[in-house]
């Protein structure tokens, strides 16, 4: 059955609440009825494709350092495994909700079907305070929750990977506590490993990497040069700080970066180095030399070419929408702009990099260290780095095409995209029984 619609009339918004909602899974599925309704999808499949297929919450007690007994509650989402295996990572952090967890997986079912990698989406979190806890408990921890969701991850099942205040290191653990338990090296069940555990070369830079080169596609069509183009970026973690380093490699001036404790802003340019040098040392950017301090919600409205969100979702809403000055948007977190923001940024001419492209360039390269360990064959960094730039480039030129096909903009485009082609697999599978 023919799924994807010839160009349709733009579908009025779905009606909200008059307050802004930021619950990001109710954002994800006004974001999904966007594109349904644009493809015309049947009731029936629409139903199918805005709830997650699964979900296990966990208890998962933990021996503190003090020899106190706490129990953490984690989940861990499969929302569609149409395309192939649930992908998606785990985030740490004392305000993970169910909600958020059940929005970001199926923001990941839409951003592997937007870069056409052959998984469906996934997601997990802990809700804890990583930053008050040792090396040694979140080690136990780590190890308790992966044995508790074990019978619903593995290589062909669901493959977890870093979030925020997750890494290689959590991999690792993830991938010890696993293969233990199954009584062989698995090295496929969790990608973001370290490189000496079967991860991937390019993939601690693979999400900076991936949002330039979709900010360099950007450029291309609005004209502009990257070179000299200022950049502000919230968030100085794996995903901004790396951002940071490749645009500056680039030669574009980055104007100011922050991290949870606030922001940096130098009119000249701020050294990216210098900035994760100063950030080891003192564990935050704020007071580095030779730039002056700055809010973060100052930082998001700053006048700049390219604006690139890297922390938190909800970071541009109503609130502050109407003040953005930057040209280009490239959403390397995710969910970091609401629905109603989105419409605001528009009616100003803002380029908007939607998340499930301008981030997917992490997932991509998960993609390639999966397919690495299960072939047991590996790749050097620069074939990494060139099928990135394939899939993300292509990726755009598809969104690109698909705007321009139904008259609308980037996110719904993205939307329209990649969720046709997960009602197209959910059609032809057919439904079991
Ligand atoms: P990270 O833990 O490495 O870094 C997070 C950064 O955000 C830190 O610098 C932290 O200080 C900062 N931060 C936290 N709260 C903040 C706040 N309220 N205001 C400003 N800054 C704040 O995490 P990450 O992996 O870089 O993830 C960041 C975002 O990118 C998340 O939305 C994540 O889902 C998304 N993302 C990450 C990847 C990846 O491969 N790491 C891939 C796709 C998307």
């Amino acid at each position: 059955m023919a799924l994807v619609a010839k160009a349709a009339p733009q579908p009025v918004m779905p009606r909200m609440a008059p307050r802004e909602d930021l619950n990001p899974f109710r954002i994800a599925q006004i974001q999904f009825d966007m594109a349904a309704e644009y493809l015309k999808l049947d009731p029936g499949l629409r139903q199918v494709l805005r709830q997650p297929k699964r979900i296990l919450e966990v208890s998962i007690p933990t021996k503190m350092d003090s020899g106190q007994l706490k129990v953490f509650t984690g989940y861990r989402v499969q929302h569609n495994v149409a395309r192939g295996p649930a992908k998606g990572g785990i985030r740490y952090h004392p305000n993970v909700t169910l909600d958020e967890v059940k929005a970001l997986a199926a923001w990941m079912t839409w951003k592997t079907a937007t870069v056409n990698i052959p998984y469906g989406g996934g997601k997990g979190g802990i809700i804890c305070d990583p930053k008050r806890m040792s090396h040694n408990e979140l080690e136990r921890m780590t190890r308790r929750y992966t044995s508790e969701i074990l019978p619903i991850i593995g290589p062909d099942q669901d493959i977890p990977a870093p979030d925020m205040y997750t890494n290689a290191q959590t991999m690792a653990w993830i991938m010890d506590t696993y293969s233990m338990t199954k009584g062989y090296s698995s090295l496929g069940v969790v990608t973001g490993k370290p490189v000496s555990l079967g991860g991937s070369l390019g993939r601690n830079e693979a999400t900076a990497r991936g949002c330039l080169f979709v900010a360099e596609e950007a450029c291309k069509v609005k004209k502009m040069s990257l070179r000299g183009a200022t950049v502000a970026i919230q968030g100085f973690g794996n995903a901004g700080a790396i951002a940071a380093r490749l645009f500056a490699e680039k030669k574009a001036r980055i104007i100011a970066v922050s991290d949870s404790r606030g922001g940096v802003f130098n009119s000249r340019g701020i050294d990216p180095m210098k900035a994760v040098r100063y950030k080891e040392r003192s564990g935050t950017v704020v007071g580095m030399p030779g730039a002056s301090r700055i809010s973060n919600d100052d930082l998001v409205t700053l006048k700049c070419d390219i604006l690139i969100p890297a922390a938190l979702e909800n970071v541009i809403t109503l609130h502050n929408a109407d003040q953005i000055k930057a040209k280009i948007i490239a959403e390397a977190a995710n969910g970091p702009t609401t629905p109603h923001a989105d419409e605001v940024l528009a009616r100003k001419g803002i380029f908007m990099l939607p998340d499930i492209l301008a981030n997917a360039g992490g997932v991509t390269v998960s993609y390639f260290e999966w397919a690495q360990n299960l072939q047991g064959y590996f790749w050097q960094e620069h074939e990494v780095s060139d099928r990135l730039s394939m899939v993300i480039r292509r990726a755009f030129s598809d969104v690109y095409e698909t705007m321009r096909k139904y008259h609308t903009r980037m996110r719904a485009a993205a939307y329209i995209l990649s969720v046709g082609r997960v009602a197209d697999a959910t059609l032809v599978r057919g439904l079991f029984p």
